[in-house]
């Protein structure tokens, strides 16, 4: 779900932190504002903390891209070697639906995600997160199909491998004809692909809750991840989005709360950060903007749930 950045703080207004931000391992970011240029989005990551960030490469409501220029996207790689920010994710337009149907919008929309892949290689981004679209007025199958295809024919050409770009299948809330609500399927959707072009999954702790599957119960967490490691495998899930829900379980209704305020609540963040089985993975925050400085909350949030009681040097699970 977009997340609204209407009442965001103009952080780079505010004069700059006077000590470097406190790092944790994991990594910890939030989906950042590109506004005034994409390298602005750097500079806000590390002012609010983060030593990972998420962005849109375009606006996420319209077809046209902003213009990237070589000098903005040697600024962002300036910029994130001085802040040591790492991975950079882009998040695909929420426009695209790479299952869709009509044959018009399914051409744009191959198009468009060809854009995406091009401005994240121009970027130098690690990743490419995509949500696998709805596959209205066909099947589950035919919808799974069109979505490899398109993201196949998409990436066709140009060289992920060797611009270190992987693309990341995102696990949805399952809302009407909306796939990869199951975990099956983004590992069917990623075992397609695997073939032709580096992928991975990204999950998504909103969707996760509000498509069924519990992560809040001690035990629930434990039966989830077991459930992601057979279909996926945690070891393929190089991003987290650690949001939590407005809706409730089972809901599949994806509407982001702030970490700790929702039907999820603070401790499966808490079992998230701290599992061992995804100490190699970067956790970033997709949360609204209800009030200035949210975005900075909820960094903080998620950073105060990094050791602590449940230590990573005491793997006693
Ligand atoms: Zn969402
Ligand atoms: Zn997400």
């Amino acid at each position: 779900m977009p997340i609204s950045m209407a009442r965001e703080q103009e952080i780079l207004k505010l004069p700059p932190p006077k000590r470097p931000p406190r790092r944790t391992a994991p990594r910890i970011g939030i989906h950042t504002s590109t506004a005034g240029g994409v390298e602005n989005a750097a500079e806000r990551a590390w002012r609010l903390g983060c030593s990972t960030f998420q962005i849109f490469s375009s606006s996420p409501r319209q077809w046209k891209p902003y213009d990237l220029g070589p000098k903005q996207c040697a600024e962002m790689r300036r910029l994130r070697e001085k802040y040591d920010l790492k991975p950079l994710v882009i998040h695909a337009s929420y426009l695209l639906n790479l299952a869709g149907g009509n044959p018009e919008f399914y051409a744009k929309t191959i198009a468009a995600f060809r854009g995406e892949v091009e401005r994240a290689l121009a970027l130098c981004a690690d990743y490419l997160v995509v949500h696998p679209g709805s596959f209205r007025g066909a099947s589950r199958e035919e919808g799974l199909a069109r979505a490899a295809y398109a993201i196949r024919e998409g990436a066709a050409g140009l060289d992920l491998a060797k611009g270190s770009l992987t693309v990341l299948v995102e696990n949805t809330a399952g809302a009407e004809y909306s796939l990869g609500a199951s975990f099956e399927h983004v590992a069917a959707l990623v075992g397609v692909l695997r073939e032709y072009i580096p992928v991975a999954a990204c999950m998504d702790t909103c969707h996760i809750h509000v498509a069924g599957y519990d992560i809040v119960s001690p035990e629930g967490y434990q039966a989830t991840l077991r459930q992601i490691d057979e279909a996926v495998g945690l070891a393929n899930i190089p991003v987290w989005h650690c949001n939590d829900a407005k809706a409730a379980f089972g809901s599949k209704l994806d509407r982001h709360q702030h970490i700790g305020q929702g039907t999820i609540g603070t401790a499966p963040f808490k079992r998230l950060l701290n599992d061992p089985r995804l100490a190699h993975a970067a956790f970033i925050a997709e949360t609204p903007i209800d009030q200035p400085g949210d975005d900075r909350r909820n960094v903080e949030a998620l950073k105060r749930l990094v050791g602590n009681s449940q230590s990573r040097h005491h793997k006693s699970r």
